[in-house]
């Protein structure tokens, strides 16, 4: 069966001399892991659009037990992250994430929306990164189904409070008041990251990355939002690590 779709190439892996395997966050089909052959080979046609962080549209062959890459179209290469390290670090953690995220053989269209505006953002560099970095945590999270509950806390139902807490466990927020009820771990937010996490979870996608949070706003959005995002995932990402490094 011939799949025909955009996608994303969110990890690449040598095999042979000139072939490789990649995995590509598909807007038809999740994410596929393909066979590449013949792909790094220099003036092969599929070698710039089947490259990490290349946008493509793909031809792929779905066989009995793999699928391999026909061929691909290059749509977009996001060329000025290549040359930052810190913003290329960035868009690897947030590639991999998506991979442990996004579904399979299933439609991802807004995953594969998301991920494309972050590295549109990442690469224009006129958006603070660590903010993207939280929000595509964020809004990765809901989409992938672990949509927290943000409306107010969930005892007493109050909508704003000075005293704001998150609760990773459960995805839910818990006023200050409140908070003796309750025995799981709490992050201390506040109201303005209160804010900050609703609009990630509620915006339209036009409007998701316009958030501009002064540095004690930024610095507990980013631990809380990494926080929720590593839940789940019960394995180290070496790409944030070295994000974290690289970043010092
Ligand atoms: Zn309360």
């Amino acid at each position: 069966m011939i799949i025909i779709t955009d996608g994303l190439v969110i990890k690449e892996t040598s095999t042979k001399e000139n072939d490789k395997v990649i995995t590509i966050l598909t807007r038809d089909r999740g994410i596929i892991r393909a066979f590449a052959n013949n792909a790094k080979k220099l003036g092969d046609p599929k070698n710039n659009a089947t490259g990490l962080l290349a946008y493509s549209k793909f031809e792929i062959y779905k066989g009995k037990n793999a699928y391999s890459v026909n061929s691909a179209e290059v749509k977009e290469l996001f060329m000025p992250l290549r040359s930052d390290l810190a913003k290329m670090a960035l868009a690897q953690y947030i590639c991999e994430l998506s991979g442990e995220l996004s579904p399979r053989e299933e439609n991802s269209e807004e995953q594969l929306r998301l991920l494309l505006n972050t590295l549109h953002f990442i690469a224009k560099g006129d958006r603070n990164d660590r903010t993207l970095k939280a929000v595509f945590e964020l809004r990765s999270m809901a989409l992938a189904g672990y949509m927290p509950n943000l409306v107010c806390c969930d005892n007493c139902k109050c909508y704003e409070h000075e005293r704001m807490h998150f609760l990773p466990d459960t995805g839910i927020f818990v006023c200050g008041d409140c908070l003796k009820l309750y025995k799981q771990k709490a992050v201390f937010v506040g109201i303005n990251v209160a804010y900050a996490m609703r609009h990630t979870i509620y915006s339209e996608m036009n409007m998701l990355f316009a958030l501009n949070l002064d540095p004690d706003t930024l610095n507990i959005f980013e631990r809380t939002c990494e926080l929720y995002a590593l839940r789940h995932i019960d394995r180290q990402l070496k790409t944030l690590d070295f994000y974290k490094i690289i970043r010092k």
